[in-house]
């Protein structure tokens, strides 16, 4: 049996009809660029999560590199981050000339160590940007206690995080990327919420960092051809937009069927002695975007997935504290050992609304077999 580590041929086949619609509305109308859907969209997100402001842009990275810019997070200034991510965390910072500073993540949770923040606070830190990784959020409240404390910002980097809600000792869940300063999602076609292309949205509950983002993503334009700033070309695309409206309506249970497989695979593997499963820590809801495992031999384990089709994915194989487009910053292997440790035993099984229970269980046979030879 051949198991896709991710297909969106499924889903379109199941709603083939609403697709082709939504894609078709916008281009009988004519092109545009920041068309209706773009509007549309961005009051559905900001519906769904409850932040004040949704502006859409054209990738997470974008809106990334766009938010630390508002936020001051460049010349020099001091960002503190951890090196377990995907680059794009860590090269806005970098983008604007401001420097990451790592701090090791925590064992269980794969997000930053929170108690390794505060002792990188010097008079020239401007801010954190906290990375909601894989299945759950970053402790917020120590997160948000310590920027009031030393009243510097908060980037939450929810790339990975549609759909997750952090409660902690507050009141109310909050959606992931409206408890910092900014926040922004990532719709690359694999994500949670993900589209037939790239695409990302920068959200914020203040008027006045949404206000510049608006004109950020345009040039930096007030209105056409007058520039208060030197901006980005950075739009979310009309047709994305109209797709992503789609996907948007079933994304609660497109969040409970991911929950179901996780549950399946947990139950299925919890008693291997080679594997551990992380565990979502602190009141809140997690979004199963990836299923990880921690794997004894793990890299003869994806060989073995390769040799039988089960697609899967290492996330990530290298810390970018070790990558060589951040060796300027002068770390070296051994300052983050936990984070170094979890990229030689992490392994992402498939996990999409529309995998079938069949197609679990023969991942899961895979994977006791290996163990048993
Ligand atoms: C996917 C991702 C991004 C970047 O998003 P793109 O839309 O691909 O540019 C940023 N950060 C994290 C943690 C991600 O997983």
């Amino acid at each position: 049996m051949k198991v896709n580590f991710y297909t969106s041929k499924r889903e379109y086949e199941e709603k083939k009809a609403e697709f082709d619609a939504a894609i078709k509305n916008v281009i009988e109308r004519g092109i545009s660029t920041l068309g209706p859907e773009v509007k549309e969209f961005e009051k559905a997100i900001e519906e769904f999560t409850g932040a004040k402001h949704a502006i859409g842009v054209a990738s997470g990275t974008d809106a990334l590199v766009i938010a630390s810019d508002i936020l001051g997070f460049k010349d020099g200034k001091e960002v503190i981050t951890s090196p377990f991510t995907f680059l794009a965390s860590t090269s806005c910072i970098a983008k604007h000339k401001a420097k990451p500073v790592f701090v090791d993540i925590d064992e269980e949770t794969f997000d930053i160590d929170i108690n390794k923040i505060e002792e990188k606070i010097n008079e020239n830190t401007a801010g954190i940007l906290p990375i909601h990784l894989f299945s759950q959020m970053a402790d917020m409240d120590k997160i948000m206690e310590i920027a009031n404390k030393y009243n510097i910002r908060v980037l939450e980097d929810a790339a990975e995080a549609f759909g997750m809600r952090w409660k902690g000792n507050g009141e109310t869940y909050r959606h992931s990327g409206t408890i910092g300063d900014m926040g922004i999602f990532s719709f690359f076609p694999t994500k949670t919420l993900g589209g037939y292309g790239d695409g990302g949205m920068i959200v914020t509950n203040n008027d006045e960092l949404a206000e510049m983002a608006r004109k950020l993503r345009v040039h930096g334009a007030s209105k056409k051809y007058h520039y208060d700033y030197i901006g980005y070309n950075s739009r979310l695309d009309t047709i994305q937009a109209a797709v992503l409206g789609v996907k948007l309506k079933y994304m609660n249970e497109a969040i409970k069927k991911r929950e179901e497989i996780a549950k399946l695979y947990m139950e299925r593997l919890g008693q291997c002695e080679y594997i551990n499963i992380p565990k979502i820590k602190g009141a809140q809801q997690g979004v199963y975007y990836v299923f990880n495992i921690l794997a004894e031999r793990r890299d003869e384990l994806a060989a073995y997935l390769k040799e039988n089709e089960i697609g899967y994915s290492i996330y990530y194989p290298v810390p970018l504290h070790l990558q060589e487009c951040f060796s300027y910053l002068g770390y070296k292997k051994g300052d983050f050992p936990v984070a170094e440790r979890t990229c030689e035993k992490i392994l992402a099984l498939p996990i999409y609304p529309e995998i079938t229970r069949e197609e679990v269980e023969f991942v899961c046979d895979t994977i006791l077999n290996f163990y048993k030879k």
